[in-house]
């Protein structure tokens, strides 16, 4: 299955990536562990570590989904609060333009602890909600791929945060050791989908998301289009021989 999604306009693209989402979104959760082993909750607790949350400071998680990465802000925020001896709470919100993805998030029994402090809103990343500098930072992971203009977004990004403000992107990305690129475009061809049949009951939801990866830009290329959009200093992590990789920039 291919969707062609180069030939198609962008409010059709963007219609095509709501339904993927809204497909997958009751197995969302199972099926990362199963694609990537758990391995990417390490990479999102390292990206997490990387923006350094502090106690009082404003996050959006855009592309949020399920609100894993507002949750460990809030968490991070409140642990560097105990050690400095700060009191004032950090508050976060998951944007994200599929209804069903912040349903699963919000169904979560461990959201109850940020009463007041976690918001869920449906929006596009690529036009958010939200005036100029209000935020200190901004999250994306596993979710700019799927814009139909991601320049469009990190501008976007830009204009929320405030001068100063971080910016931390994590994407699956290409492999650093060219030999292993191919055993992994064996895996990721062959398996996913048919582990998205499996689990998800949607082979093709899961062919979009191996096709998309192959087409995302490599680090150097995304770094500069990030630094391009207003961002300065960004820093490039690769995880697991660059499967994803870490962009963090601070907003000029
Ligand atoms: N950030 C979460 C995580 O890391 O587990 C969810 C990632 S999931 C692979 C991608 C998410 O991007 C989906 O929830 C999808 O609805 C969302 N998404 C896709 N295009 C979007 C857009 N233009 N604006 C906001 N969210 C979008």
């Amino acid at each position: 299955v291919s969707f062609g999604f180069e030939d198609v306009t962008e409010s059709e693209k963007v219609a095509r990536v709501k339904g993927v989402f809204r497909s997958v979104a009751s197995r969302y959760d199972l099926m990362n562990d199963l694609m990537s082993a758990g391995v990417h909750r390490l990479w999102k607790h390292d990206a997490m570590n990387q923006v350094n949350p502090q106690p009082g400071e404003r996050h959006l998680d855009v592309a949020g989904g399920t609100g894993e990465l507002a949750r460990a802000f809030l968490t991070l925020a409140d642990k560097a609060g105990k050690r400095r001896g700060l009191d004032s709470q950090a508050t976060a919100i998951v944007c994200d333009i599929n209804d069903a993805m912040l349903e699963a998030g919000k169904a979560r029994p461990d959201n109850q602890k940020w009463e007041g402090r976690l918001d869920w809103v449906c929006a596009d990343g690529q036009s958010l909600p939200y005036p100029n500098r209000s935020f200190d930072a901004v999250t994306v992971s596993f979710g700019i791929r799927n814009f139909a203009d991601r320049v469009a977004g990190l501008r976007e990004f830009r204009r929320v945060l405030k001068p100063g403000g971080r910016l931390a992107v994590l994407e699956f990305s290409h492999m650093t050791v060219p030999a292993l690129q191919a055993a992994y475009d064996t895996y990721s061809f062959n398996v996913i989908p048919k582990l998205g049949s499996l689990v998800a009951g949607d082979e093709a939801s899961y062919q979009y998301l191996v096709e998309s990866i192959r087409k995302f830009p490599a680090q150097d290329e995304f770094r500069q289009e990030i630094e391009a959009s207003g961002f300065s200093r960004v820093s490039v992590t690769n995880y697991s021989g660059g499967i994803a990789a870490l962009h963090f920039g601070w907003a000029v």
